[in-house]
């Protein structure tokens, strides 16, 4: 799932491509996928696009004052042509979900591979009119977010921090895969409770969080966005690396596996040597 350097690489990568186009079609070839019914897609049409910003891991396209929200989720992807084949989708056959055409004949499409459907689209005259963007916690790179606002978060918190950071309502942006390699930098166990982190654990984690994702945004900085999830993969030290060598000490990555997901860490930096539970972990050492 595209997070937070990501899905800014694809805000910029838009911004450079569709910012001044006019909107000449929306087809959707998934019903299911758009979340709102009122203003209709229609109403983009004809419209000049006026700017792209990010809320969280949301996308916005401010279309003359009406707004194309959409949030990727887990297989979901944008696929910008500078030449859109000129055949209409058709609904159910492609794994194009949305297609945007602009009036050089370029345009976009929101594309979700596999059965778990979870990309989403909105069209609202304001952003705050998408529950989940109205709800979001604080943005970790914003210039107001600082090591006294992420105290103020985690204190009281007796959750683990590895749910709270991906939590997005809580920080808005991080998911299970930057968390990995946030708490990796920090050396804290994924399971550690937020509440019970000392003051130096709180500065250090406040530090990486905003380090680690500042240069994934900027390691995403210009690339196409056909590229940005490749760059992701390939900055991973821990996240989806389960049996390679961490890059700090050379202890084995490990994970913990849920029912559909699964962390990853460095029991040497991480949990005093001593590997956290999982079934599947132990199968694979054996
Ligand atoms: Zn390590």
């Amino acid at each position: 799932m595209p997070e937070l350097p990501e899905v800014q690489g694809l805000v910029d990568f838009l911004a450079g491509r569709v910012v001044g186009r006019v909107v000449t079609d929306v087809e959707l070839g998934s019903i299911a996928v758009l979340k709102t019914f009122d203003p209709p897609p229609d109403s983009l049409v004809g419209r000049p696009v006026d700017g792209a910003a990010r809320h969280g891991k949301f996308i916005d396209l401010d279309v003359d004052g009406t707004h194309l929200v959409f949030h990727l989720a887990r297989a979901g992807w944008l696929r910008f042509s500078e030449k859109l084949p000129t055949t209409p989708v058709r609904p159910g056959k492609s794994p194009i979900a949305l297609r945007v055409r602009l009036d050089d004949e370029s345009g976009f499409d929101l594309t979700e591979a596999g059965t778990k459907k979870g990309l989403a689209a909105y069209v609202v005259t304001d952003p705050q009119d998408v529950p989940a963007i109205a709800s979001l916690g604080p943005d970790p790179l914003a210039a107001d977010f600082t090591r006294e606002v992420f105290g103020e978060i985690l204190a009281g918190r007796r959750t683990q921090i590895k749910g709270l950071l991906r939590n997005q309502g809580t920080i808005a942006g991080v998911g299970n895969a930057y968390s990995d390699e946030i708490l990796h930098a920090a050396k804290l166990s994924p399971f550690a409770i937020a509440d019970k982190l000392t003051p130096d654990q709180v500065d250090t984690l406040y530090a990486v969080l905003r380090e680690i994702l500042q240069a994934a945004v900027e390691h995403s900085a210009g690339k196409p966005a056909a590229e940005l999830k490749d760059a992701k993969r390939k900055g991973m030290a821990v996240h989806g690396r389960t049996g390679e060598p961490c890059p700090v000490c050379g202890d084995t990555v490990h994970e913990v596996s849920f029912a559909d997901s699964a962390l990853q860490y460095c029991p040497t930096c991480q949990t005093g040597g001593k590997p956290l539970a999982d079934r599947r972990m132990s199968r694979l050492l054996k």
